[in-house]
């Protein structure tokens, strides 16, 4: 069975388009009428009117020495000439044509209001906090023999090797004649700019898809280290914030200890009846090999066994343990769920002041201000009956033993567990509600009909039968998405699958895509649709019989029916005004006000793109990429260049008329790299020496945006801005702003307004960009406030990225600017995408969180979506859902490839369905719960006050666990804490959500910096937010100089420090170095070149390259970390008692943080607490 026989015999695209009249097919989400036109596209469905030939407009001055509109200005190296103020001597015929400027008017319009804007910040530029730390300075000793082992894998640097099942697969399906199956080889991860990795060519039609790979670069490929000089500005407001003190904790307490194995209900105790995976009706006859392959991977549970001995029975470093076990179970007892906390009166605290919980929980019952159920009456449980011993004294004065902090759940040890348990085989999706491994486990995935975790992961895996259900346990049930996910080069890329003229073939009612889970009747002739049940006729060319099993005999050659994720060629009717899309433009747009040009900003960026252009995506093995550049400059007025091949000098032309943005030229704005290469590599010589002098301040900001979209307009194409923006455009400008940065702000009613925009205008305007596809990148090099929050809007609405650089310094942030410009420009993109999640019936997407734009209720539109975007979706039941059944979902991304190949990515995902919480609760995913609650936090900050946020955080989770405890627990002591297995790191994890910069800043953090960090978490994937929020720190004095492995990682408090040796902590945005008092001088030789503590630099922003095997490992893990990473972190080197100690201690996320922030153990004991209230 050829999969060839649809050959696609589709019109060529690129050709030049008249008007976009909107889709006008049936296509995506559309009723399954053919050739009806009529679409639900609604962000595509706006009056755009095409692009037209207006009078130029009003507005162009030639008396202010600029040329007249649309004349060109011939730019040589008489850089005098070219200073925009004597451009106008330079006035020559037009040469290009009309102008063809289009108004603002002529805008899409149409979209309904979108609440949706994003912000969001991020650590760049840390500016250090001199508070003064009241913390006694000598922690306890790290002692070097306990520490874990070092030997297991690390998480992040390899995916592993591929496994011999994952072999035969791709044996398997060339031998059914599919073409080539292999799968590209790794990118180099070595120097230089690697020519994006192409996949092979296949035969047929029957291809991997996926533009070329990201080839990471080493710091060596950009402008050479220079010599290390002042960081950036450190600014010292007073510090604020209570004394704080490392012996807060209770001291009476005896400690949180394990239960005794008789009490817990581990999880290998339950029976495994609705948990244990088994095939589904929906799924079809198991595949061969799956019951093999699948057998290991089928625990439901992704902790499921006892951990090693070798890797927790140790005593862990830190303060030794009074009177409790040492955290997880020894391997001689059965796994259990959680952790009881021993009570003895320490856990009842009066809700009144007390200093542990400072800021955090002010004494209201949390629950009290959120909508919700009232707390239920008080039963005569045994559950209910309070300690005799809660409320006599004051907490204060109650002497407490200090809980043990290694006898609570440790996420160290529950990663390192994971990792031994479920690292060493593939994870197999052919079993329907597996629960993946965690995000910190190494595991390679083969689709055999689910879609892999890197693209789909959900907060559970067994969703409840009932709404009912759900709202009792109150765990939201969400799936985070990343539907253009990088894979690693040892998987798959998804199959493109053409099915001809005729498109994909979809259910005739729900238009649901042809997928694993449809079953097909009637011997072949029609098939049943597995989400709306609707039977639909087989296409004659689709037609194929049966098997035995009721199986299609081709079901091996064709992805859509045995893998979860695959890609259809899109016809014609999927695309906008019924014409094949042309290949997607990028537009360069630099800032040239005086900031900018004085900072050598404008001469890096310039040099940079000379290289970095032979760079842009381009599809599979195409020579070169499809994709057009433009250039622009910009300070008060906007320079556009002419940069058409046959011109022996590009050409300048000024628009000083912001107000009604235009475009004053066609042809020659966006041109073909290789074609142009002489003329670009010439503007780009000349922009710096250009405006070299400038006096030029103010900056607009939005009219920028206008001209690329414009520009897009123009040329009927997609495409992305690039934007370089150096400060508040408060230049007469449409989208004009004022400062209103104002930190008095925090903590009341109106704090949520610095999270808004100031003005709807770039609400308006992003509107138009996805209608168009236009997708903006923002570069922000700020020395004051800039308000993200505003300039965010844009980006954020249309799915583009913001990157960060406070006080950018040439010397120190050029290889981390470079690094990041360099990603974003080659990272697989797919433009004017559209997303829709379908589901089974039962239920259905309510929620959606990311950067994107939505005008209905069901189509996300994103005017570009890149490989490291995530979407995640919230469900909700709209009927009841069968144990037998299950629950499916099916992702559906319509884009264009950066090409111009409009194409169809499916993931398919299906879920087990529980009439028990205890199933519910035993195939969460904490992790990914973390993603959700975090984006739904964030969000919240937008319409409540912070704290509201952060109290019905809390008490969302605290009725989660009390639902456990309730319904799931054996009966025990209300004095104990019982926590899910699978949840046990809820708390910490929420303790870290709760004092974030976003919604707990400290005085540290500036208002730009809150409103970068919340957009950005916005479109986290799980690993994301999972190390941003709990940061990996690693004893660097640990790491094995002869092995590639990393040191294993420690708990995030200072308590696990030692003197005497050197960490490395690491969250995704920064890098930071900790360097003991004690450190050995031969250490501090070797990896600083200096002799002593004191002689290390404290502006230091990069290692310096010695010869010798620690400053080599150090180095490599650094740069295997940021290899890692979708952005390039920020290295931070700091020395123990050093005032910029403080902004490390920010990120020891188990301590009580400055801010006011609990402990991790105080935390514990506040959530067990509100457990109780509920129970009681
Ligand atoms: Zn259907």
């Amino acid at each position: 069975m050829s999969v060839n026989q649809q050959a696609h015999t589709g019109p060529p695209y690129g050709q030049p388009q008249p008007a976009y009249q909107g889709y006008q097919q049936p296509g995506y989400g559309g009723p399954p009428l053919p050739g009806v036109p009529q679409s639900q596209y609604g962000a595509y469905n706006g009056p755009v009117p095409g692009y037209q030939q207006p009078v130029p407009p009003q507005g162009y001055f030639p008396s202010l020495g600029f040329p007249s509109k649309g004349s060109p200005v011939s730019l040589n190296s008489d850089t005098s000439s070219l200073a925009p103020n004597f451009i106008g001597s330079l006035r020559g015929p037009p040469t290009s044509g009309a102008p063809p400027p289009t108004s603002g008017a002529s805008l899409a319009a149409g979209h309904p209001g979108y609440s949706q804007f994003g912000q969001g910040d991020v650590q760049n530029g840390i500016p250090a906090s001199a508070a003064q730390v009241h913390r006694p300075p000598a922690p306890q000793p790290f002692l070097p023999g306990s520490a874990p082992p070092a030997s297991q894998p690390s998480a992040f640097q390899q995916y592993g090797v591929p496994l011999a099942s994952a072999q035969q697969l791709s044996t398997h399906m060339a031998g059914m004649t599919i073409g080539s199956t292999s799968t590209p080889a790794p990118p180099p991860a070595g120097l230089g700019y690697g020519p994006p990795t192409s996949v092979p060519p296949v035969s047929g039609s029957f291809t991997a898809t996926g533009s070329g790979l990201y080839t990471p670069y080493t710091s060596s490929q950009g402008p050479p280290p220079t010599s290390v000089s002042q960081g950036p500005p450190l600014a010292q407001p007073p510090f604020s914030g209570q004394p704080v003190s490392t012996q807060r904790l209770p001291s009476q307490v005896p400690g949180f200890a394990p239960p005794p194995s008789s009490t817990g209900i581990g999880p290998s105790s339950y029976p495994p009846a609705t948990g244990a995976p088994r095939p589904s009706p929906m799924q079809g006859p198991p595949l061969p090999g799956q019951a093999v392959a699948g057998a290991p991977t089928s625990q439901p549970n992704h902790v499921s066994s006892p951990p090693p001995p070798s890797s927790m029975s140790g005593p862990h470093p830190g303060p030794p343990p009074m009177g409790g076990l040492h955290g997880p179970p020894p391997p001689t007892h059965p796994p259990q769920p959680g952790y009881q906390m021993q009570q003895n009166g320490s856990f009842g605290q009066a809700r009144g002041p007390q200093p542990n919980y400072g800021g955090v929980f002010p004494g209201t019952p949390n629950y009290g201000s959120q909508p919700g159920p009232p707390p239920p009456p008080k039963r005569l449980d045994p559950d209910s009956i309070p300690s005799p011993q809660l409320n006599e004294l004051p907490p204060q004065q109650k002497p407490r033993h200090r809980i043990d902090p290694d006898a609570i759940p440790s996420p160290i040890q529950v990663i390192e567990d994971d990792r031994s348990n479920r690292g060493s085989e593939p994870f197999v999706t052919g079993v329907r509600g597996q629960v993946p491994p965690l995000v910190t486990t190494n595991f390679l995935v083969k689709d055999q009909g689910n879609a892999s975790p890197r693209y789909i992961r959900c907060t559970s895996y067994n969703i409840p039968c009932t709404s009912d259900m759900a709202k009792q346990s109150q765990v939201p049930l969400a799936a985070v998405i990343k539907p253009l996910a990088t894979l690693p080069p040892e998987e798959t890329l998804p199959y493109l699958v053409d099915h001809g003229e005729s498109g994909p073939v979809r259910c005739n009612r729900c238009k649901a895509y042809m997928c694993p889970f449809m079953q097909f009747i009637e011997g072949g002739r029609r098939f049943q649709c597995c989400f709306c049940s609707c039977v639909t006729e087989v296409p004659p060319h689709y037609f194929q019989h049966l098997d035995h099993t009721g199986k299609r005999v081709d079901f091996y050659d064709r992805p859509e029916l045995s893998l979860g994720s695959y890609e259809f060629l899109a016809t014609v009717d999927y695309c906008k005004n019924n014409k094949f899309p042309s290949p997607p433009a990028f537009i360069f747009m630099i800032d040239v006000s005086y900031n900018a040009v004085k900072s050598g900003l404008v001469r890096l960026i310039c040099e940079e793109l000379k290289s970095l252009l032979d760079y842009l995506p381009r599809e599979g093995n195409m020579e070169e990429s499809a994709i057009r550049v433009g250039f622009v400059t910009y300070n008060k007025v906007l320079h556009f260049y002419n940069v058409k091949s046959s011109l022996a000098q590009p050409q300048m032309m000024v628009v000083s008329d912001v107000a009604d943005m235009f475009v004053p030229l066609l042809d020659g704005f966006l041109v073909n790299v290789n074609e142009s290469r002489t003329v670009i590599a010439s503007l780009l010589d000349q922009i710096p020496e250009m405006f070299a002098d400038t006096r030029e301040t103010e900056t607009v900001f939005a009219p920028v945006i206008q001209a690329g979209l414009e520009a897009l307009k123009a040329a009927e194409c997609a495409g992305k801005l690039f934007i370089f923006h150096t400060s508040l455009p408060i230049a007469e400008a449409p989208g004009k702003l004022k400062n209103r940065d104002d930190r008095k702000l925090i903590n009341t009613d109106k704090e949520k307004t610095l999270f808004q925009p100031q003005t709807s205008f770039y609400n308006n305007l992003a509107k138009d960009c996805v209608a168009q596809g236009c997708c903006v990148d923002l570069f922000l090099f700020p020395n004051q406030y800039l308000d993200v929050a505003t300039l965010g809007v844009v980006t954020y609405q249309t799915g583009g990225s913001i990157y960060k650089y406070a006080y950018f310094q040439l010397e120190t942030d050029q290889d981390r600017f470079l690094n990041d410009l360099r990603r974003d420009v080659q990272k697989e993109v797919g433009f004017d995408a559209v997303m829709r999640v379908r589901t089974s019936t039962g239920i259905r997407a309510t929620d959606f969180f990311g950067a994107f734009y939505m005008s209905n209720t069901t189509d996300v539109e994103m005017a570009g979506l890149d490989c490291d975007k995530t979407i995640t979706v919230e469900f909700k039941h709209d009927d009841k859902l069968s144990e037998d059944n299950g629950a499916l979902l099916q992702c559906a991304l319509l884009y264009t490839s950066c090409a111009g190949q409009r194409r169809l990515r499916i993931h398919n995902l299906s879920l087990n369905c529980c009439t028990q919480l205890a199933d519910l609760y035993r195939n969460c995913e904490t992790d990914t719960l973390i993603n959700y609650l975090a984006k739904y936090a964030y969000r919240g900050v937008l319409s409540s006050p912070v704290k509201t946020v952060r109290d019905a955080l809390v008490n969302q989770c605290a009725q989660i666990l009390a639902c456990y405890r309730k319904n799931c627990a054996s009966p025990s002591s209300a004095g104990q804490l019982i926590l899910p297995e699978c949840m046990k790191l809820l708390p910490v994890y929420l303790n870290c959500v709760l004092k974030s910069d976003v919604l707990q800043p400290g005085p540290e953090v500036t208002t730009d910096d809150r409103a970068y960090i919340r957009q950005l978490v916005t479109s986290m994937d799980v690993a994301e937010t999972n190390v941003f929020f709990y940061p990996r720190l690693l004893p660097l004095t640990k790491a094995d100089v002869d092995s590639d492995s990393l040191p294993a990682a420690i708990r995030n408090s200072e308590e696990r420090l030692s003197k005497g040796d050197i960490y490395l902590l690491e969250n995704g945005l920064n890098i930071f170095v900790w360097v003991g008092v004690n450190v050995q001088q031969g250490l501090i030789q070797n990896l600083f070149g200096v002799s002593s503590f004191s002689q290390i630099s404290n502006t230091l922003s990069m290692l310096p390259i010695l010869e010798n095997p620690f400053s080599k490992k150090v180095r490599s893990i650094v740069d295997m970390l940021q290899v890692q990473r979708s952005r390039y972190m920020k290295l931070i080197i700091l020395k123990q008692e050093d005032k910029l100690e403080m902004l490390f201690k920010h990120f020891l996320v188990e301590d009580k943080s400055l801010s006011g922030g609990a402990s991790y153990v105080d935390f514990l004991c506040h959530m067990h607490k509100e457990i109780r209230q509920l129970l009681s």
